[in-house]
């Protein structure tokens, strides 16, 4: 797009709606998820009065987060129906979904495809080890299954975003070794259009007893992960996470170039606000960054869509070509 410079750093005008905070997993470092049975989910008419809300607001995105029902669960299938309803009711409400709802199948991914203009699932970190500690009872954080998924993803053609949590229990080792599994698939597939590094920051629900990833090391991981990954994914950092205003600018000055979905609430870290737009512009024009929004799909991956979703991502190109270049 023309409007992107080397000095340009992105993100995406979002709003997150969570289908069910449900989750048949335990991760130990989460702030998100509620047991089985105790979450009222989403109704489609909820939902639909929030995007009615959102029209005309410069949202973009919707991204469609949930906690995990059980693959062999009686309530996967009406699990599943929800999300591609509330993909479906956004895309004609005139929002680009984007979900991430963790561990799918091939055939749920196929589907989702054709409401999805991209999708998401964070790799982690692909040591085994942490199945014995953080992932003990979270059974869908296997990072085979996780591989598996990226992979499927590549060969679906859909485009995806992924990333890595810090400060988990992993060696650096291990993340060298997460990252140049990504790189190894993206070039398999070109699929990848970002990579998420995000800092394990503790919140108030969690029961991970650990230090937050020391956000004073996250330049450096940039910076290697910018050695390891193909220069056509993006590195993200969640800058809600990176909350010291000299820290934020080194991770940029590192390599990161995205701030991810900007959105009210941080569902994944409920106890870290987002830090707005305009806040974010002036800790990064001083400095000669320019902020610009950008779609949840890549434009090199605009080929790769048909039907309403080229419909909805043409339109939305040339909005913010107008919001960018205003007469
Ligand atoms: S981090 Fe995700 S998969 Fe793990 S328990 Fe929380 S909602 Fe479930």
């Amino acid at each position: 797009m023309p409007f992107f410079s080397s000095r340009s750093i992105t993100y995406s005008p979002a709003y997150t709606i969570v289908p069910t905070y449900e989750c048949f997993n335990r991760c130990t470092y989460c702030n998100f998820r509620t047991d089985p049975g105790n979450d009222s989910w989403m109704s489609l008419s909820t939902a639909k009065n929030i995007f009615k809300r959102l029209q005309n607001q410069n949202v973009c995105e919707i991204l469609i987060l949930s906690g995990e029902v059980h693959p062999n669960s009686s309530r996967r299938e009406k699990w599943f129906n929800l999300i591609y309803d509330l993909c479906e009711l956004a895309l004609s409400m005139g929002f680009l979904p984007h979900t991430n709802a963790g561990h799918l199948s091939f055939e749920e991914m196929q589907k989702l495809k054709k409401v999805n203009v991209s999708m998401g699932l964070m790799l982690e970190q692909i040591t085994p080890y942490l199945l014995q500690t953080v992932h003990k009872h979270a059974p869908s954080k296997n990072p085979e299954l996780r591989l598996q998924q990226l992979q499927w993803a590549g060969e679906l053609k859909i485009p995806f975003t992924t990333g890595l949590l810090l400060g988990i229990g992993e060696t650096e080792q291990d993340s060298w070794d997460t990252l140049t599994a990504i790189s190894q698939l993206h070039q398999n597939y070109q699929h990848i259009q970002e990579v998420i590094l995000q800092p394990h920051s503790p919140g108030t629900q969690q029961s991970f007893d650990a230090e937050p990833f020391n956000p004073h090391q996250l330049p450096e991981v940039i910076a290697k992960a910018r050695e390891i990954l193909p220069e056509d994914i993006k590195i993200q950092i969640p800058p809600n996470l990176v909350k010291d205003k000299q820290w934020l600018l080194a991770c940029i000055e590192a390599g990161a170039r995205d701030l991810g979905g900007i959105s009210p609430i941080d569902e994944v870290n409920p106890d870290y606000p987002h830090i707005q737009e305009n806040e974010l512009r002036e800790m990064l024009h001083p400095r000669g960054w320019d902020l610009v929004p950008r779609l949840p799909v890549y434009p090199q991956f605009d080929g790769w869509l048909s039907g309403d979703l080229e419909i909805g991502v043409k339109r939305w190109r040339e909005e913010f070509g107008i919001l960018l270049f205003p007469n």
